[in-house]
């Protein structure tokens, strides 16, 4: 299984390289989100491990960046990256191949660990998945493990808000199940103090995602915040 793939056009970014640093089918994660796009199954695991190694991911980065010219990398793959415990020596190793933002798509759940709030510092972007306002909601949609608190996940995410110098932005993915915390999300982005909220829905789960017309809805509740939905025209946004 290869580490790195694409380009993939990716609504946020632009043309953008994919780096997986778990590489494992079924997937590994502390999460068991109910729209996962990689199934319900999977290993659920908390602590860091090492899934690939860093010179591997550097050589394919240079093949693939030998044939393309992309906007962005993008960490994000079969699993929560933070769960890599090589992830900066990886990132380390991509900045050798590129001058490129290197982005991070990630669940939090690491953000209150010692020493991950310098390795956000590493990244140029860091999008964060916040899809409930309260911990039944959290549950429902998340399906976190046991350890993995509610409260504790905001409050981290406003400390690394605060502290860290890489630009944090939310993502949000609604399915019909959440639609009605909203408002109460917009607030906890406007304490959390990020200016970016990407609005997603499972368009690959029939049934599960929702319609142009119901992310408009829900992108006029994120007033006051640069919002861009899934069903928005993709150009890249690492600026
Ligand atoms: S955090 Fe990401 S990889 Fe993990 S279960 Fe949720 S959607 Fe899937």
């Amino acid at each position: 299984m290869k580490a790195v793939y694409g380009p993939v056009r990716s609504w946020r970014l632009g043309l953008a390289m994919g780096v997986d640093p778990i590489c494992k089918q079924p997937k590994v994660c502390n999460l068991k989100c109910i729209y996962c796009r990689l199934g319900h199954g999977g290993i659920m695991i908390t602590e860091r491990s090492r899934f690939v190694d860093e010179k591997q991911v550097q050589e394919e980065a240079r093949e693939l960046l030998k044939t393309v010219k992309i906007d962005a990398v993008m960490l994000q793959g079969t699993g929560e990256p933070f769960l890599a415990k090589n992830l900066i020596d990886i990132v380390h190793a991509l900045r050798e191949e590129t001058d490129m933002p290197i982005c991070v798509m990630t669940n939090g759940s690491f953000f209150n660990r010692e020493g991950i709030l310098d390795e956000l510092n590493e990244f140029d972007m860091v999008i964060v998945k916040l899809d409930a306002a309260d911990p039944v909601c959290f549950s429902m949609m998340n399906r976190p493990h046991g350890s993995i608190i509610f409260e504790d996940l905001v409050e981290s995410l406003k400390k690394a808000k605060r502290q860290c110098t890489c630009d944090l932005r939310i993502q949000v993915t609604f399915v019909r199940a959440n639609m009605y915390q909203a408002e109460q999300i917009a607030d906890i982005c406007r304490d959390i103090g990020v200016d970016v909220v990407y609005l997603s829905t499972p368009v690959r789960k029939e049934g599960m995602d929702l319609n142009k017309k119901d992310m408009n809805d829900l992108a006029a509740i994120f007033n006051g915040f640069k919002v861009r939905t899934i069903f928005d025209e993709r150009s890249a946004d690492t600026s």
